[in-house]
């Protein structure tokens, strides 16, 4: 019987499953796709490549998360460092990302003055780092009185930001502030949207600091596409089953029995990369199920747009730019798209001379669910994000050799899932609402976007890490 079965090769999946292989345990990993990473991955269209949706790796460095789990691997990935971390493109205004604060408020004066930007940004840059600077905090669900226990870990952190926990983050702002421009409201939203994955009046100005600071950390563009990453991170792995989907899984007295389209396997723990919302659907048991129906009201259906585009061009464009325009785009939640370049020297990721480019933008997934209007709609975003991306960026046409869009629905027929992003961090989705990696149900345990901690590298991470704690490896 193996040890640990590992359902789905995300962030979480591959990490953990990579992780505790290095650890002497036998694992085996299971994906259903013939590509490693769901969200984060890389694929090719008719030989273009492109990164999937995750263009940004960040956490990667000394004291941080990423780094910390990947040093526990025993994996050192390919990177490039990114600085600035994003270009911000709004009303003709270009304002670069930089990692170092006092540059970033030398444009920032410039392009939205104020005298309080000074203070604003120094605060979101303390708060930022004397959050990475916390260690001991756990969270576990596995039973009441367990759960209590774990929240008193993070009373030092609710001491130290309580006055940033209590308020909504629009309304500080305001008040920081006193008065600002709409303009410059919708330049902090769109930057919090892409992390907090909310807009501000929805979320406390504590998530919002972390997600507006995170670029004073190392930011960083992984060569060769993000599958590649993971390929690497599980090459010593014993067994990782591609092209394997797990379709029900039995619970037994002390075991699992996961079940594939071929043959099943004997598992004494399960860790599920699948979103918490659906998991539900893997297994027949009551009990199980009913576990999972408290969470699946969490699903708030957001998703994404995604435009993939090769472009040949001369010109010298960065790894990531935002940009911002004054409406938001048909059938979107969103007037900022994010767009991403490969690194000229990247020659795995596209050909020399060439630009692998994925661009996103936030969507419902049930709005891409009326067959009748599906191809129309997809057509005519995609001709409108390709309009906007060349003007913004000054892209010709004749420069564009390949471009192809993916809606939710793409997502859902290669990644099992269509709400992508994982749960917003909002003030009403804070712990202890947060579903954990550990569950009433003995031996199975979760990873991923959609529990503790949050979404993108550094906040599926600290699950990895959390579970790693909780299963004592
Ligand atoms: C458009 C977009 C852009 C993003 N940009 C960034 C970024 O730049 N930086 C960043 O840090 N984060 C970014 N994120 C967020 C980040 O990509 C995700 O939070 C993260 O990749 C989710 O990882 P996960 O562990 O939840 O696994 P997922 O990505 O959800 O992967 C789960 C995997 O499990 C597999 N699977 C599911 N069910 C089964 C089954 N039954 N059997 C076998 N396999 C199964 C799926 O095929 C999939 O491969 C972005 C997300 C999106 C959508």
């Amino acid at each position: 019987m193996i040890e640990y079965a590992v359902v789905g090769s995300g962030i979480g999946g591959s990490s953990i499953a990579a992780y505790l292989d290095a650890k002497g345990h036998e694992t085996v990993l299971f994906e259903k796709e013939p590509y490693l990473g769901g969200c984060s991955s890389t694929f090719m269209h008719k030989g273009y490549n492109y990164n999937t949706g995750a263009t940004t790796l960040a956490g990667y460095q000394d004291g941080h998360i990423v780094k910390s789990m990947f040093d526990a691997i025993g994996f050192t990935p390919e990177l490039i460092s990114t600085d600035p971390a994003i270009i911000i493109k709004q009303n003709g205004k270009t304002t670069p990302r930089y990692r170092d604060l006092e540059a970033f408020l030398e444009v920032l004066d410039m392009n939205y003055p104020h005298p309080k930007n000074r203070e604003f940004w120094t605060l979101v840059y303390d708060i930022g780092t004397s959050f990475y600077e916390m260690r001991g905090h756990h969270y576990t669900t596995r039973t009441t009185w367990k759960k209590m226990l774990s929240l008193t870990s993070y009373l030092p952190l609710l001491f130290k930001f309580q006055r940033y926990l209590r308020v909504n983050a629009h309304d500080f702002i305001q008040q920081f502030y006193g008065e600002t421009t709409d303009e410059y409201l919708q330049f902090l939203a769109s930057q919090v949207l892409i992390v907090a994955q909310a807009p501000l009046k929805k979320i406390n100005f504590f998530t919002a600091a972390l997600s507006l600071g995170y670029t004073f950390n190392e930011t960083h563009y992984v060569k060769g596409g993000f599958s590649k990453l993971f390929e690497s991170m599980t090459a010593s792995m014993k067994q990782v089953r591609r092209k394997t989907q797990i379709t029900n899984i039995e619970s037994k007295e002390d075991y699992f029995v996961l079940h594939t389209k071929r043959d099943s396997i004997k598992a004494k723990n399960v860790i599920l990369n699948s979103t918490v919302y659906e998991s539900g659907q893997l297994f027949k048991k009551e009990k199980i199920k009913n576990y999972y129906k408290k969470y699946e009201k969490l699903n708030n259906y957001q998703s994404s747009f995604m435009l993939y585009m090769t472009i040949k061009s001369d010109t010298k464009y960065e790894h990531h730019y935002q940009l911002i325009q004054n409406k938001q785009y048909p059938h979107t939640l969103s007037n900022a798209l994010f767009v991403s370049f490969s690194d000229p020297s990247d020659d795995q990721l596209s050909e020399k001379g060439h630009y692998s480019i994925t661009a996103s933008i936030h969507t419902d997934s049930r709005w891409w669910e009326d067959a009748s209007k599906y191809n129309s709609q997809k057509e005519a975003l995609e001709d409108t994000l390709i309009k906007s991306v060349c003007d913004i960026l000054e892209i010709k046409k004749e420069e564009i050799v390949h471009h192809m869009s993916a809606t939710p629905r793409t997502f859902r027929h290669y990644i099992n899932r269509s709400q992508l992003g994982g749960n917003a961090i909002t003030m009403k989705n804070f712990l202890p609402k947060l579903p954990g990696n550990d569950t009433s149900i003995k031996g199975l345990y979760h990873v991923g976007d959609t529990v503790y901690a949050a979404q993108g590298w550094p906040g599926v991470m600290l699950g990895v890490d959390n579970l790693r704690r909780l299963l004592h490896v």
